[in-house]
């Protein structure tokens, strides 16, 4: 009889791992950055006479750009102009770089004034996952993930964190590329069909399914279902909690 693989939650109770990415996942780290992004553009709109920032601008000029696009098409939107400048530009300085690299020592301020909570039902999924013996890692494109971690209350929960700055380090690809979270199951001792990959975007779902790890969660934090689905999740969900008793 020939076997039929199920990717359904079932593979939980049988997988060694589970990968979760970060923002989104673990964290509403989205609040922060927006939070950030208003502290660094409110001050710098107003002193050049500019309309005020408004929540909107978020989606219609930054989110989800490379930090220095989100800086440049802002700028554009109130037809204002930066030289575009280079990565290592003093924050604040005279350059698009040097404003996104205000924006960095913004969201630490964000944090470290009003730090974040992980998802309630995502912390008890971690908890519980914990407590069954799964191994966990954090993957994650940010180059603020310990940080985060850190401020959420949960950075002891891992021992194997591949994030911005491990994938510049090591020059692994970032997803939607599977290179980063095929690390992290390394870094595990075990093989990609060992682990689960949770990830709320289209991006890490892909690299998810181009893994081929052992099962593929999305967690529908606005994208939406079937898009998390086409993109290759396997099963999808609006709470972790509501795997939580799939956990073997
Ligand atoms: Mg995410």
């Amino acid at each position: 009889m020939t076997s039929t693989v199920t990717r359904d939650a079932s593979r939980l109770a049988t997988a060694q791992a589970i990968l979760f990415d970060l923002d989104g996942v673990l964290t509403p780290t989205v609040e922060v950055h927006m939070r950030a992004w208003e502290r660094l553009f409110s001050g710098y709109l107003a002193e050049h006479g500019a309309a005020p920032y408004t929540v909107d601008d978020y989606y219609l000029h930054i989110d989800g750009k490379p930090r220095v696009d989100g800086v440049r098409s802002m700028l554009a939107s109130r037809g204002l102009e930066l030289p575009l400048g280079t990565p290592d530009d003093a924050p604040g300085g005279p350059t698009a770089w040097g404003l996104g690299n205000l924006k960095n020592g913004e969201f630490a301020a964000e944090l470290a004034e009003h730090g974040i909570a992980p998802y309630p039902g995502s912390l008890h999924f971690l908890t519980a996952a914990l407590d069954a013996g799964y191994e966990v890692a954090v993957v994650s494109s940010s180059r603020n993930a310990v940080a985060v971690l850190e401020a959420a209350g949960i950075r002891d929960r891992f021992e194997v964190i591949v994030d911005g700055e491990v994938a510049a380090a090591e020059h692994l690809p970032g997803k939607p590329a599977p290179d980063t979270y095929q690390r992290a199951a390394e870094l595990l001792g075990l093989s990609p069909e060992e682990c689960v990959v949770v990830e709320d975007a289209h991006s890490g779902v892909q690299a998810g399914r181009d893994g081929d790890f052992g099962l593929v969660v999305g967690v529908d934090r606005g994208v939406g279902a079937q898009e998390l689905l086409d993109s290759g999740a396997d099963i999808v969900v609006t709470d972790l909690d509501e795997l939580t008793p799939a956990l073997r």
